[in-house]
């Protein structure tokens, strides 16, 4: 089969051998890939670092297998190295790992994933309060993968009043009445449930608007996306 030409953004890179690399690539649309690159550190070969580095966007031919397991990247080029540094750079590796966490190796359409972390790599450096951006990110890939949350009605009667509290197990919000039925959950101030709600649908680009986050909201948050990470994903 010929190679396939791939945009990718690079969420982890292992050195491999004398002069090869191993990389998690997640894809435009083609999912996320094990990748290797061979030979690329070899100095014979002139290909730029930021080619196989952590956290560039990239563009390269992949040989797609039809089994699963470690397919060859080959010509990496640079689309934007997304090259941070200081709390920048600290940010955009957690983005980078938890994507890579998240999602399987898998071959899906993952433009909705890229989307979001190509995005956020564009804004970092234009963002004040980083805490935005890691709920943002969070809730925004959960929601894409299907786990939640869901946030319009109770996810154990169906009613759209008393909704204050949250279920990571169920993925979402339950009302007063259902809270006894699902002993996981915990209760939520419905500002904040409006808040999780806001982040789903503000576009990623529109971020920069969000000046701060107080730690409490913060907290309680992460707590809920946390809670979904915790039952329904591994590891
Ligand atoms: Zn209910």
């Amino acid at each position: 089969m010929p190679p396939t030409r791939v945009k990718a953004i690079i969420l982890k890179k292992i050195n491999y051998r004398e002069t090869s690399v191993i990389v998690h690539l997640l894809s435009d649309t083609n999912g996320k890939i094990a990748g290797l690159m061979k030979g690329v550190r070899s100095t014979q070969k002139k290909i730029p670092p930021l080619a196989y580095q952590q956290g560039s966007c990239i563009e390269a031919f992949v040989y797609l297998k039809t089994k699963p397991g470690l397919e060859l990247v080959t010509q990496p080029s640079v689309v934007n190295s997304f090259n941070f540094s200081g709390e920048n750079l600290i940010l955009w590796k957690k983005m980078l790992l938890t994507i890579d966490r998240f999602v399987p190796f898998a071959r899906f359409n993952s433009n909705g994933i890229y989307d979001i972390l190509f995005q956020t790599g564009l804004l970092i450096p234009r963002i004040k309060d980083h805490r935005a951006i890691e709920i943002l990110v969070t809730e925004r890939i959960l929601f894409e993968l299907g786990f939640g949350p869901f946030l319009e009605k109770c996810l154990i009667c169906g009613s759209e009043e008393n909704l204050s509290f949250f279920s990571g197990k169920l993925g979402g919000i339950i009302c007063s009445r259902c809270q006894s039925k699902e002993p996981t959950s915990f209760k939520l101030p419905e500002r904040h449930i409006q808040v999780l709600r806001f982040f789903q649908k503000i576009p990623v680009s529109q971020i920069s608007m969000i000046k701060y986050i107080p730690e409490g909201l913060f907290a309680n948050l992460m707590k809920c996306l946390n809670e979904i990470i915790l039952y329904h994903i591994s590891g």
